[in-house]
């Protein structure tokens, strides 16, 4: 994740802690109950104060995306590494990433530094859901847009669940962002690692944020877990199911709303 993200309003002092309850004994197997560990490593030079954020944002993140749903006996350890320096970072402007069950920040980067705690704990919970996409769908490569997009809403909208956002403002934040992109590059454009390339402002996070709200996760973040948990007939199937439209369809759809500026 890169740094560019909103901070419309300072934390409230007693964010209410409030992961609501799986809505429907459907015939779903999913049991939203966390089922996780952490082991913490961090360089020498990292501050205790980053230490302490880090680890408490991610332990939060787990309540807020009871993780697994899967009968398994093992409790998947999640590796959080915390890197004083750049050196491992393998794309430039990042502040945070995750590779093979592990995350990793780089809190010496200039991205980390300028953000405020609010962008802090959202790019935690970003790269959060991005351990459950690979916990729950490790071996497909799905679109780069959607994985990102996913990431990116889900982080918001648990930051909205806290009280720490309105999502009205990171709506036109993200609309004002995804604006200044060339019209010419297409969302489709960024299913490839093309989504990376030329964006040092991160915009087409913003783009990819606006087009999983235009696909309406109707059941918010449980929609989106639900579905990179069920890829078993493709990733394609898949979307169609969860979101109720075949890509196809969506790609013309959303750039339209793209043209007419994202009407709410
Ligand atoms: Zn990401």
């Amino acid at each position: 994740v890169t740094a560019t993200a909103p901070s419309p309003r300072p934390a409230p002092s007693s964010p209410a802690l409030a992961p609501s309850p799986a809505a429907t004994p459907s015939a779903s197997a999913i049991t939203w109950k966390p089922n996780v560990g952490f082991s913490f490593t961090s360089d020498d030079g990292v501050s205790r104060a980053d230490r302490s954020f880090i680890r408490n944002a991610l332990r939060q993140a787990v309540r807020l995306f009871p993780y697994p749903h899967r009968v398994d006996a093992r409790k998947p350890t999640v590796a959080v590494f915390i890197h004083s320096t750049n050196g491992e970072m393998t794309r430039p402007n990042e502040i945070a990433e995750v590779r093979t069950q592990s995350i990793h920040v780089f809190v010496g980067t200039k991205g980390w530094r300028g953000a405020g705690p609010i962008q802090q704990r959202q790019a935690m919970f970003h790269e959060w859901v991005h351990v459950l996409q690979q916990l729950e769908a490790s071996a497909i490569a799905s679109p780069v847009w959607l994985i990102e997009g996913t990431a990116e809403w889900a982080a918001w909208d648990a930051m909205a669940r806290l009280g720490f956002v309105e999502r009205s403002d990171i709506r036109a934040f993200e609309v004002q962002a995804a604006r200044s992109i060339d019209p010419d590059r297409r969302l489709r454009r960024f299913e490839s690692q093309a989504f990376y390339e030329h964006d040092r402002e991160g915009r087409n996070y913003a783009l990819a944020y606006l087009a999983v709200d235009f696909l309406h996760p109707r059941r918010g973040w449980r929609t989106i877990i639900r579905f990179y948990a069920s890829f078993v007939d493709g990733w394609q199937n898949a979307f169609a199911d969860a979101f109720g439209v075949s890509l196809t369809r969506f790609y013309p759809k959303f750039e339209r709303s793209r043209a007419a500026g994202f009407p709410p």
